[in-house]
C-alpha cells in the first residue's frame, strides 16, 4: 500500500485520506508516494475507453484506501456534465501537434480538472479518518486556482474557502469570475502583492502553530487546495495517461511509441503530473517546460541553478507569473531517489537565499526536461499566427507553450507527436486574445468577449457569460503582512 512521507524527511508517514487532509506535510516538506505505481492495464488495450474510467484506475492506485465505490462516486460527480465537452477533455489535432483542451469545466481553465473532484476527494477522507472539525481551504492564486476551488468548494458541508489573489496580477475576467463567487462558505481577498506573496503567506499561516492551535479551539481545522495538495496532483496524471490513448487510437502513435509533452508552467503541478505518468508507464520522452518572462525554470533547466532573485514580471500571461515553483520540490525528491537530507538542504537554500544548485544525479535527471520561455509579444504573435494559418484559437498560457514548441522544433528536429496542454479558454484573457487577433474593442474589457466570438464564432464558455452583470459579493483588500488577520476575521 501506498504511504505518503515528506520530500524532507523526518518519519510522517500517511495514509492518502490523512495527506489529503493536512495538505502539506509538518516540516513543511511536501507529501510524496513512497512507490509510483505501475498502470493497471496496457494503454493500447483500452483505446475508446471513457475520461471517467482513467480516472478511476489511475487513481485508485494512489488513493488505496478509498474503495471502488468510494471512489467511483468521487469521479463520477466530479467528471459529469459540468464540462462542457462530451469527453470531458478534447483532443484536438492542428499541424505541428495535438491541443490537449482542459479547460472546457466550471472555470474554464485547467484546475478545473483537480479541483471538481477534490472536494469530493476531501469530504469523503474526512467522513473516513472521523474527521469533525470543519476543514478551511486556504488557497492562494495566480488567478485560476482561486475560481476552480472557490466553484468546487462552493456550499459543500463542513468545509470553509478562503482565497488570496494578488490585486494587479490577474485579468479582469479572473478576478469577476472570483469576486462575484456566491457560497455561504466563500471568502475572496485581494491582497496587496503578487503571487509569490501569496503563496508565502498562505504557508506561513499553516506553519503557524499558535494560530493552529487558536483555529482548533475554535472548531477549525486548515487545508489546501493548492496543487501541493496530493488530491489536486493525482487527477492531473489522468489526462496524460488518456490523452496517449486517444493517441492510439486516431494512429498518430503506435503501442509504445512516445510522446512530447509540452506544457505551459507556472507552479509545476502539471508538468510534475505529466513525470508522474511517465513513471507509471505512459512513454513521453521530452517534458518540455514552457514559462513567459518570468523564466526562473528555464534557467534551472539549462544550468541546474534556480535562482529566484530576479525582476518578477507581470505578463498577458498571469496563471504563470511565478517565481518560486513549488511543486519543482517533488521532482527534485524524485530524482534525487527520495534523497530528502538533499532535499532539505536545498530549500533551506532556497528559504536563506533564494537560490540553489542541484547535484549532479539530479541534474542527469533533469535531462527528460526542455525548458524554453517567450515573453509577451512573441505570446500574442504565436496566438495571430496559429489564427490566421488554421483558425485555431489559443489563451495566452497554451500560446506561450506553443512558442516554445515552435522554438524546440527548430533547436533540435525531434518530430515525436507532442501533445500541448491548453490551460484555459481565450476568453479568460480576452483582452490579450482580442489584441493577437486585432479585434481589440476597447472598453471595460468585457467588450472583448464579445469582439472575440465575433471574429472566431468560438463558443463562449457559459460560466463567462453574462459576468459583467454578476453582482460583486466580495470586496476585501489585505496586505500581504495581514492575511492571518483575514482568515481569523472569515472565520466567525
Ligand atoms: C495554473 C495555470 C498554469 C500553470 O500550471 P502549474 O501547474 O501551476 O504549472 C498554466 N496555465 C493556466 C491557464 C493556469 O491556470
Amino acid at each position: 500500500m501506498i504511504i505518503y512521507k515528506s520530500t524532507r524527511g523526518g518519519d510522517e508517514a500517511k495514509k492518502s485520506t490523512e495527506a489529503i487532509i493536512q495538505g502539506i506535510a509538518k516540516n513543511k516538506g511536501l507529501f510524496v508516494p513512497d512507490g509510483i505505481p505501475l498502470l493497471s492495464f496496457k494503454p493500447e488495450q483500452k483505446i475508446g475507453m471513457p475520461y471517467q474510467y482513467a480516472a478511476f484506475h489511475v487513481m485508485k492506485s494512489f488513493l488505496p484506501e478509498f474503495t471502488e465505490e468510494e471512489l467511483e462516486r468521487c469521479v463520477v460527480g466530479a467528471y459529469d456534465s459540468k464540462f462542457e465537452t462530451p469527453d470531458v477533455v478534447s483532443v484536438v489535432k492542428t499541424e505541428k501537434a495535438y491541443f490537449l483542451e482542459l479547460y472546457h469545466g466550471r472555470t474554464a481553465a485547467f484546475k478545473d480538472m483537480a479541483l471538481s473532484i477534490l472536494p469530493y476527494l476531501l469530504t469523503m477522507a474526512m467522513k473516513k479518518e472521523k474527521e469533525s472539525k470543519r476543514i478551511v481551504i486556504l488557497t492562494a492564486t495566480s488567478g485560476d486556482t482561486g475560481k476552480a476551488a472557490l466553484e468546487g468548494f462552493s456550499d459543500v458541508l463542513g468545509t470553509e474557502i478562503i482565497v488570496f489573489y494578488p490585486k494587479d496580477g490577474v485579468s479582469l475576467v479572473q478576478e469577476r469570475q472570483m469576486t462575484t463567487q456566491n457560497g455561504k462558505n466563500t471568502h475572496v481577498f485581494a491582497i496587496e502583492g503578487n503571487f509569490d506573496d501569496a503563496q508565502a503567506g498562505v504557508k506561513r499561516i499553516f506553519n503557524d502553530e499558535a494560530f493552529a492551535a487558536e483555529a482548533a479551539a475554535r472548531g477549525y481545522r486548515l487545508s489546501s487546495a493548492n496543487s501541493i495538495n496530493i488530491g489536486r496532483l493525482v487527477p492531473q496524471i489522468v489526462y496524460y495517461v488518456y490523452a496517449y490513448i486517444k493517441l492510439l487510437e486516431t494512429g498518430a502513435l503506435s503501442a509504445g511509441e512516445p510522446m512530447n509533452a509540452v506544457v505551459p508552467t507556472g507552479n509545476f503541478g502539471n508538468i510534475l503530473a505529466a513525470y508522474y505518468a511517465k513513471r507509471m508507464g505512459i512513454p513521453i520522452r521530452k517534458f518540455i517546460c514552457a514559462s513567459n518572462r518570468n523564466n526562473v525554470l528555464t534557467d534551472f533547466i539549462n544550468t541546474g541553478v534556480y535562482d529566484a532573485n530576479r525582476a518578477f514580471y507581470v505578463t498577458n500571461s498571469p496563471s504563470m507569473d511565478i517565481l518560486i515553483s513549488g511543486n519543482l520540490e517533488r521532482l527534485l525528491y524524485h530524482l534525487s531517489d527520495g534523497d530528502s537530507a538533499e532535499i532539505a538542504a536545498l530549500m533551506a537554500d532556497l528559504d536563506n537565499n533564494g537560490r540553489y544548485s542541484v547535484s549532479d544525479r539530479i541534474r542527469r535527471g533533469l535531462a527528460d526536461f526542455y525548458g524554453g520561455f517567450c515573453n509577451p509579444q512573441e505570446t500574442l504573435d504565436a496566438i495571430g499566427r496559429l489564427y490566421a494559418s488554421e483558425n485555431y484559437l489559443m489563451d495566452t498560457h497554451t500560446a506561450v507553450a506553443y512558442s516554445v514548441y515552435e522554438e524546440y522544433l527548430r533547436d533540435t528536429g525531434d518530430r515525436t507527436p507532442a501533445v500541448i496542454v491548453s490551460t484555459a479558454s481565450a476568453y479568460k484573457f480576452a483582452d490579450s486574445a482580442a489584441d493577437a487577433l486585432c479585434v481589440d474593442a476597447g472598453g471595460d474589457g468585457f467588450a472583448n468577449i464579445a469582439a472575440l466570438h465575433e471574429k472566431t464564432g468560438v463558443n463562449i464558455p457559459s460560466a463567462l457569460k453574462n459576468l459583467e452583470n454578476k453582482e460583486i459579493r466580495h470586496r476585501g483588500v489585505v496586505s500581504a503582512d495581514k492575511m492571518t488577520d483575514a482568515v481569523r476575521d472569515s472565520l466567525k
